[in-house]
């Protein structure tokens, strides 16, 4: 009867557990072990998928990507120590690239601080640099209050990493069945998501500036990056392309929010577009390293630009001409529902548009031209030109691609065609490697109608290679591809003068086993594995792992001296 359950009492495992489902989360990524073990099960018990990983490095950079997929806070678990340590990497990088992320670490008892207790840490103070929040339950009752404010947080205003420490005698304490039920619900009543607070007020007198602007531009162009994705924007950002006849440049996980292959595309024609464009609507994307900073020499001395940004100190740091605080998809609404009001379009016979064209049409015809020889020992363009090929064959919907690796990343950028929104993961902000196994999790199971296909050298897939034990263990829909040319940019590219002292004759620090049989490693598990060097045993690899829609390894052999040093990044090496 209801007096008896009344009178149960939950431990604080039980009560994170159901804190996480009220939320509505549905999943976690992690590795288990003291003091958080029965936290995950009461988790799964309670409805939400945990998917268990064997290092908290990868199950962070999933956590991560999950956040940014889905919109919803990505969350890792991780042991008290050293786990919390692994897993700020997953939470950094959440915070570098805005996405919503919370790292919820066990931690040492409270009352052992500070005496050497089994891996203590002050856990707080090495999440801070990483985190837009961080929070402790210091009692039981603080569980449901502490679990929302870091998933609000997350979430709210700009996207970020957030920090929830759960010492172990907390998870230990125990409440009454009602009392935790009743902490649940005011935690849910002051959740400010609850209330709406997402909602920001655009101010209507900068959106007729902005479309002043675009409306008198000579040689408009229109950015777009992954906060445009994570907002949504596609079918805004399809409108005001459309509408206006602008032509528009994806940031690299920008990619698909319009298709790579719209007649308005200026991909191709980068530095073109960005170094003689006079105005530049930049939605969702900053102006850093990727972007050149908004600078001469990629930029011209006077291009003028409106920044969209969720995040008000970002538009104060870029200082542009003029910025639109806001969500992306409500700030494209208005700037859309003002030029509809009086609208206007460039034409195709514009110069501007005849210049990008033309030189789209250049750049593309060169490209193909080198795509189209069969090189083999592999280069870098004949396997991507198979895999391109591949992908596209699969249609709607369509996979997801991870992407790695200094050249495989650079070339792949520029080859693969992406059609769909949100259906590229790379390096991202802070260029990060080692997130490929990581995010093709995240991205299985969070977008399970989408075949995961990830393209990533060598050196990129060995950061969490055993995590191919992960995808075999949950069955995932995921293709590895591997650009093998062993080791990091691949062969010994010293110059003899650098081959030197008493350990000279050590491998190079950028060189690998040379063939290493990486195909092998998921038969281990009972996945499927390839071994392949020519384009007829790629293209037979790609057809039966993309039918079967089961885990796989394509081991590609590359020759190692083809592609160049640090790919496109060589002027920092
Ligand atoms: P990219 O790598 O594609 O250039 P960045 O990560 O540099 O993109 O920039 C993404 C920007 O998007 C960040 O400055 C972030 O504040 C912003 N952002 C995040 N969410 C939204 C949103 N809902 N609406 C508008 N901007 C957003």
């Amino acid at each position: 009867n209801s007096q008896t359950t009344s009178q149960t009492l939950i431990d604080g495992n039980t009560l994170a557990a159901k804190s996480l489902a009220a939320y509505g989360i549905t999943h976690m990524f992690g590795v288990v072990g003291i003091p958080v073990t029965s936290f995950a099960n009461r988790a799964v018990a309670a409805g939400i998928r945990f998917i268990a990983f064997h290092n908290e490095q990868s199950a962070g950079y999933a956590a991560s990507a999950y956040g940014y997929l889905t919109g919803r806070p990505g969350i890792l678990l991780t042991v008290s120590g050293p786990g919390c340590v692994h897993g700020l990497a997953g939470l950094s990088n959440a915070m570098i690239n805005t996405w919503p992320m919370v790292l919820i670490s066990g931690s040492c008892d409270q009352s052992d601080v500070g005496r050497g207790d089994f891996q203590e840490l002050n856990q707080i103070e090495a999440a801070k640099p990483f985190s837009k929040h961080v929070g402790k339950a210091k009692d039981i009752k603080e569980i449901p209050k502490c679990f929302f404010e870091a998933l609000d947080s997350a979430v709210l205003g700009r996207p970020g990493g957030c920090y929830l420490d759960l010492p172990t005698d907390v998870l230990h304490q125990t409440i009454s069945e009602s009392e935790a039920d009743s902490l649940i619900k005011s935690a849910v009543d002051v959740s400010e998501i609850e209330k709406g607070a997402k909602k920001m007020s655009i101010a209507s007198l900068e959106v007729e500036r902005a479309v002043d602007l675009l409306r008198n531009a000579e040689r408009p162009l229109i950015v777009f990056g992954k906060g445009a994705a994570y907002a949504r924007a596609e079918n805004e950002l399809k409108r005001l392309v459309e509408s206006t006849g602008f032509p528009f440049l994806p940031t690299p996980m920008g990619k698909g929010l319009l298709p790579d292959t719209h007649e308005l595309a200026a991909s191709a024609a980068r530095s073109l577009a960005i170094g003689k464009c006079d105005v530049a609507l930049v939605v969702g994307a900053r102006l850093n390293w990727l972007l050149h900073f908004g600078e001469q020499p990629k930029w011209s001395k006077d291009v003028k630009f409106i920044l969209v940004d969720v995040s008000e100190e970002e538009i104060e740091l870029r200082k542009p001409h003029l910025g639109l605080a806001g969500d992306a998809k409500k700030v494209l609404e208005l700037v859309n529902k003002e030029i509809k009001e009086n609208p206007f379009c460039l034409g195709k016979n514009h110069p501007w548009l005849e210049a990008i064209t033309k030189k789209t049409k250049e750049n593309v015809s060169r490209m193909e031209a080198q795509l189209a020889k069969d090189v083999v020992p592999f280069n870098f363009l004949t396997p991507m030109r198979i895999i391109r090929n591949a992908i596209l064959e699969v249609g709607s919907p369509a996979p997801v691609l991870v992407s790695e690796g200094a050249n495989t990343m650079d070339v792949g950028r520029a080859v693969l065609v992406q059609t769909e929104p949100r259906t590229r993961l790379d390096a991202g902000t802070w260029g990060t490697m080692g997130v490929g196994l990581g995010y093709c999790i995240a991205a299985a199971v969070a977008e399970p109608h989408r075949l995961v296909v990830a393209v990533e050298g060598d050196s990129g897939f060995g950061f969490s290679a055993m995590e191919v034990e992960t995808l075999v263990r949950y069955q995932l829909p995921v293709v590895v591809i591997v650009f093998n040319n062993g080791g990091v940019y691949g062969g010994d590219r010293r110059n003899p003068e650098e081959i030197a002292g008493p350990f000279k004759d050590d491998p190079a620090p950028t060189s690998f086993v040379p063939g290493a049989a990486y195909h092998v490693l998921i038969e281990a598990f009972g996945g499927k594995g390839y071994l392949v060097g020519t384009p007829d045993e790629l293209k037979s690899a790609l057809s039966e792992s993309f039918t079967a829609r089961k885990p796989a390894v394509i081991n590609v052999i590359i020759d190692p001296y083809a592609g160049s040093e640090s790919g496109r990044m060589q002027h920092k090496n």
